[in-house]
């Protein structure tokens, strides 16, 4: 299928990219000391079914997992980055949360992410999450017509790079559309004038992941599913379905 959309097809998108930040919205100002990450995915499923929506990340199952993704929303907490499985585990004081969500609306995909403290924050997991926000600002300022995948990759990875962090090695965004990883990728960090020329209709998802300390490794949890900072350390994730317009970038998963 084209990578370009119509823009009655990003319209629609758009509605779909809704449903997901007003999940994101409902999860964050839910989320407290003490509650689980069930607690939030049973919110999630509970605020996209009644929009009329579908999970996108519920039972999905790329051929790199041996099993398929157990819950709604992904959940990851401190030192996870990404695809944090929403278990039992009880939030705690300090705990920095990321919180993935995806779904579906009239066969069309939205997916963002935040990054938020819950509870009293550390300011250094607070520059953290502001750090990777401002890398997201920049990868959606550059996702204009005329220029380069590259151009994009750059601004988001710079970005990350000047504030002093790291960036999760190997992963990155994502073309979008009716199935929720689609071509091209986007990834972030990169070259300027290298890869495909951004052009009007494509619609991508941009996402840096950030990890404190300057190094890119991570791991496979036991579980399968979450990638964990190989030092240890905390990470944050940001993420937004963008459609290149004539008009400048337009971010499809605002409320
Ligand atoms: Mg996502
Ligand atoms: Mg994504």
């Amino acid at each position: 299928m084209s990578m370009i959309k119509t823009p009655e097809q990003i319209a629609l998108m758009r509605e779909a990219g809704r449903v997901v930040a007003t999940t994101l919205a409902a999860v964050r100002e839910a989320a407290g000391v003490g509650d689980t990450l069930r607690d939030l995915d049973a919110l999630a499923a509970e605020t996209i079914a009644t929009a009329g929506a579908t999970p996108a990340f519920l039972d999905y199952h790329p051929r790199w997992a041996s099993v398929p993704f157990p819950g709604v929303i992904c959940t990851s907490v401190n030192d996870a980055v990404v695809h944090g499985i929403p278990d039992g585990y009880k939030l705690q004081d300090g705990d920095l949360l990321s919180v993935d969500c995806g779904a579906f609306l009239d066969g069309w995909c939205g997916d963002a992410a935040i990054s938020f403290i819950v509870g009293t924050p550390d300011p250094v997991d607070q520059a953290l999450i502001d750090a990777t926000d401002a890398a997201l600002a920049r990868g959606i300022e550059a996702a204009r017509i005329g220029n380069k995948m590259g151009d994009l990759a750059y601004a988001i990875g710079g970005a990350a790079r000047r504030a002093g962090y790291g960036l999760l090695a190997d992963h990155g965004g994502h073309g979008i559309g009716r199935t929720m990883h689609a071509e091209p990728p986007v990834p972030n960090d990169g070259r300027p004038g290298r890869g495909i020329k951004l052009t009007e209709g494509l619609v991508i998802a941009i996402e840096p992941m950030l990890i404190l300390g300057r190094k890119d490794d991570y791991y496979h949890d036991d579980d399968e599913w979450t990638l964990r900072s190989a030092n240890g350390r905390r990470a944050a994730h940001s993420e937004h379905t963008v459609a290149i317009t004539a008009d400048g970038p337009l971010i499809l998963t605002l409320p």
